[in-house]
């Protein structure tokens, strides 16, 4: 502690990290000034808090444009980004700027703190990390999922009943603002284009990804059928005698859910060759609660987190066992309702265009409600591999006609949809066009491949909005 005291931080932005990392601060006898654009109800009782403590708070327009001289650090928000004027500032001044993970890291006790197991990829993040923490839970272990993925890493680290290991979701966001994170194993699920305007182009965006890698000690694990994950990998520096581990749908069998250990011997940081594959678990240990059978996406989840789960000394039956009581998460391909033969599928998380093509891809024949705010991306290589799936597509959300455009060079023979409204009522009326064009057998997909907050507040309201049209169509069906 004696490391913090007297030390002079700026905490930018008053969300649940912030939050966090100001009060960690503050009882380890920092002087903490935080600084936040918004001033939400929240924000205001959580700087009330921050202030008994002695915090300095400052909101909105008297926000200054640097940090006050004398500052030694800055600890950041994931939602604020690189080029805000204030963290421009600090870089220009010299002062540190690290996100709340880099702070978690620095935290953590010296002796026999829990290792991290740690997950990035532009999709299946969340999935993952709780999938892990199924299966650590199931091998008899103290672990908890942390990180992006609700609990701030800080207080996972923090916690007066220590946990024996961590499962740690790390955004890009997070990732950009971390230094020094020395994880136990690590694991970059895929890359595909998101958040480009954040952080400015694709090449910047994967570069970042690939930090999860950097000073991995035991299991570095990639996904075979994704080439970029193994190239960042390539690039990475890993501790002497970690193990590069790849997953795989295509061997060895993709009717069984297996673990492949592809250790590759031509690595200078890989010490044997030795091959290490177990069958962890079926199929049918991923059948969700309504009887559906795994979307391939969520197999390839599995993998990832068997991998992970491996890599730290978990048993197979554990595995097994984990990922058998898995609850998958709301708005994740999760089934609504089945309707004269239509089924209804929610994956409001599919709020980019890797999300949005992985849904599809585990489906025959799609009514596919899609759109929102692309945040940059390019539409064409989705709609140009969906088009052989689709009935029909219903258009919603402000950027719309990018996807119609695409749908009209790609798929000009698909019926399009196009509902202008964005008020409310605008869902009922997508759910309503989309069940006229469905038939036995499809499923009506809402896989919106663009964030929602054009519409909504956020993804959950967008899927509960799809939930609840459905459920009025059933009553209407009856
Ligand atoms: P994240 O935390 O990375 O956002 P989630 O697990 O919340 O990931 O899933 C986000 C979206 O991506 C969902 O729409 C989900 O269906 C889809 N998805 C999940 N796993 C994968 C994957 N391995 N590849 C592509 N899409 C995926």
């Amino acid at each position: 502690d004696a490391d913090w005291s007297g030390l002079q931080v700026v905490v930018v932005g008053l969300g649940l990290s912030g939050f966090a990392a100001a009060d960690a601060l503050l009882e380890r006898g920092a002087a903490v000034t935080v600084v936040s654009r918004d001033s939400t109800p929240l924000m205001l009782e959580r700087a009330q808090i921050l202030q008994v403590l002695d915090a300095t708070v400052i909101f909105g327009d008297d926000v200054p444009d640097a940090p006050p001289p004398g500052t030694h650090l800055v600890v950041t928000s994931p939602g604020v980004p690189p080029v805000n004027p204030f963290l421009q500032a600090a870089a220009a001044a010299q002062i540190p700027v690290w996100g709340e993970v880099e702070l978690a890291w620095r935290m953590r006790a010296k002796e026999g703190a829990a290792p991290w197991l740690t997950v990035t990829g532009t999709n299946g993040k969340t999935t993952v990390v709780t999938m892990l923490e199924s299966i650590l839970r199931a091998a008899g272990l103290r672990a908890t999922a942390a990180g992006n993925v609700g609990l701030p890493i800080l207080e996972a680290v923090l916690h007066p009943e220590p946990y024996d290991v961590l499962a740690v979701e790390l955004s890009t966001f997070q990732l950009h603002w971390s230094r020094s994170i020395s994880p136990y194993a690590s694991c970059l699920l895929n890359v595909a284009p998101d958040h480009l305007d954040w952080h400015g182009s694709f090449e910047e965006y994967r570069r970042v990804k690939g930090r999860i890698f950097d000073r991995t000690q035991v299991a570095a694990i990639y996904n075979v059928q994704d080439h970029t994950t193994e190239h960042l990998l390539e690039d990475a520096e890993v501790v002497d005698g970690c193990r590069a581990v790849g997953f795989t749908m295509l061997t060895p069998a993709p009717s069984m859910v297996g673990l492949v250990e592809d250790v590759l011997a031509d690595r200078a940081f890989v010490p044997d060759r030795q091959r290490n594959a177990a069958e962890l678990a079926n199929l049918s240990d991923l059948v969700g609660p309504d009887g559906t059978p795994p979307a391939p996406h969520y197999v390839a989840n599995a993998l990832a987190a068997g991998a992970l789960s491996r890599a730290y000394g978990v048993g197979p039956v554990a595995v097994r066992d984990g990922l058998r009581d898995y609850q998958p998460q709301p708005h994740r391909v999760s089934t609504v309702a089945t309707i004269d033969g239509v089924r209804y599928v929610d994956d409001s998380k599919a709020t980019n265009t890797g999300a949005a093509a992985a849904s599809i891809a585990g489906l025959d024949s799609v009514v596919w409600i899609a759109g929102g705010l692309l945040k940059g991306a390019d539409v064409d290589d989705l709609v140009r591999d969906a088009a052989s799936r689709l009935r029909a597509v219903v258009l919603i959300g402000r950027d719309r006609g990018l996807l119609r455009e695409a749908l009209q060079r790609h798929a000009p023979d698909v019926p399009v949809v196009d509902i202008s409204s964005t008020e409310t009522g605008a869902m009922a009326q997508a759910v309503r066009a989309a069940s006229e064009h469905a038939r036995a057998g499809d499923v009506v997909l809402l896989a919106p491949a663009a964030a929602s907050m054009d519409m909504f507040d956020n993804y959950g309201a967008r899927g509960d909005a799809f939930a609840a049209a459905v459920r009025d169509l059933a009553g209407g069906a009856q």
